[in-house]
């Protein structure tokens, strides 16, 4: 029988397997590392289908974000204080469990501030956070210590807006480094990464799992931890939808007239400085449906709008041309909560990261992790 590998390769990277952990983006990352932390002795393998990670970890904004007032009193109209204010409290240990196993230099963390813009044309939003601002100052004080939001001055020469609200203590990251650092992390832990591996289904045989694919035929492993977010419908019957992100980025531009990560339209456009450049990315709320899908590609309807909003709100008097633009996909469900849970006897599922995995991907990873303790 002709074997795809010999028996080098096959003693080395797939014999006595653990642990295999479907998917590289930051949760399956951080479920690995934990794991191993956990576990010196047994070998673990993470599979992911792309050349790179190909969902959302590489793809996404790098905003070390974790509330804006519109986004937590919406929420606080349809959870009780306790849900929201603990999702609250999620993202801000996932960050700073992030900050300190990669350390705030290699992720190039600056604490620029996070700012949520008021449009023009619905006032009374911002007069509704604006009377509430004291309310969420205070729940959120045993979270974070300090008072956090704060009414800023438009010096950034954005227009037709009402207002503008700081949150002092959110900040940005580079994404590529804080993936790239967090993938020699995972190497230099013995742990083996291999690319081009899609896994094309899962069986859970009771004293071991079979992880099904292509590419390598089938692998077998102790126990298994999903970590594909916005795909984990094509491996697991779970709550979980794409939700495709669409993303441009300007050219280098003469001076970049504001620092700092700046939500938009209730959070559904977000931009960024990065470098001499703007990052601007969203419009999923203009065609909902067309957006649940796996499909990297940008549509026209997206796209215009965002170059519209550049050109009339954001950089109003820079001129400004775009470079290129990319997809990334999330993972979102009928609740904001991620889904860490326990699939099947030797299966756990760790998905569901919604627009915040930069923020909750570390400690999510580390739940899963500790699921197999
Ligand atoms: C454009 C964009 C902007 C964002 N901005 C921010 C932000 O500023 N701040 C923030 O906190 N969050 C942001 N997010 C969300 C954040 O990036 C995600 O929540 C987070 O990266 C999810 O991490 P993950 O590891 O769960 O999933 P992913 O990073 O999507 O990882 C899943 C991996 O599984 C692989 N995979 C899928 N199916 C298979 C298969 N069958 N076999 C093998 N491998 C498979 C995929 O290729 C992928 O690499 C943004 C997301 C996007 C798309």
């Amino acid at each position: 029988m002709l074997s795809p590998f010999s028996y080098w390769e096959n003693n080395t990277y797939f014999t006595n397997l653990d642990l295999i952990v479907i998917g590289s983006g930051i949760v399956g990352l951080n479920a690995a590392i934990n794991y191993k932390k956990a576990h010196p002795l047994h070998n673990v393998l993470v599979v992911e289908r792309g050349m790179l990670p190909n969902g959302a970890s590489t793809k996404n904004a790098g905003f070390a974000c974790f509330g804006s007032p519109s986004e937590l009193l919406d929420d606080l109209s349809n959870y009780s204080e306790q849900e929201v204010f603990s999702l609250v409290e999620k993202r801000w240990k996932g960050l700073s469990e992030l900050r300190q196993l990669l350390g705030d230099a290699n992720i190039d963390f600056q604490n620029n501030g996070g700012m949520e813009l008021f449009t023009a044309d619905n006032p009374s939003l911002y007069e509704s956070c604006l009377d509430q601002l004291s309310y969420l100052n205070r729940s959120l004080q045993n979270i974070i210590g300090n008072d956090i939001y704060s009414i800023d001055q438009n010096s950034y020469g954005f227009q037709n807006l009402s207002g503008i609200i700081k949150n002092r203590f959110e900040g940005q990251i580079d994404t590529g480094k804080m993936m790239l650092t967090l993938t020699r992390y995972v190497r230099e832990q013995g742990i083996h990464i291999l690319n081009n591996i899609q896994v094309s289904g899962i069986t859970d045989e009771s004293d071991h799992v079979l992880v099904h694919t292509e590419s390598v035929g089938d692998l077998r492993a102790g126990k298994v931890i999903v970590a594909t977010n916005g795909f984990a419908k094509s491996l697991l019957h779970i709550d979980v939808e794409p939700a495709r992100a669409q993303v441009l980025i300007t050219k280098p531009l003469e001076k970049v007239p504001f620092q700092g990560t700046f939500h938009y339209d209730k959070g559904y456009y977000y931009f960024r400085n990065i470098h001499n450049r703007v990052l601007f990315g969203g419009g999923r709320n203009l065609d909902f449906k067309t957006e649940n899908t796996t499909d990297m590609v940008t549509t026209p309807l997206v796209m215009n709008e965002l170059e519209r909003l550049l050109k009339t709100v954001i950089l109003p008097g820079t001129p400004h041309e775009i470079d290129y633009s990319w997809v990334g996909i999330m993972g979102v469900g009928n609740t904001k909560t991620a889904l860490v849970k326990p699939y099947s006897e030797n299966v756990i599922c760790a998905v569901r990261m919604g627009g915040m995995g930069v923020a909750i991907g570390a400690l999510i990873g580390k739940e899963a992790a500790e699921l197999l303790n």
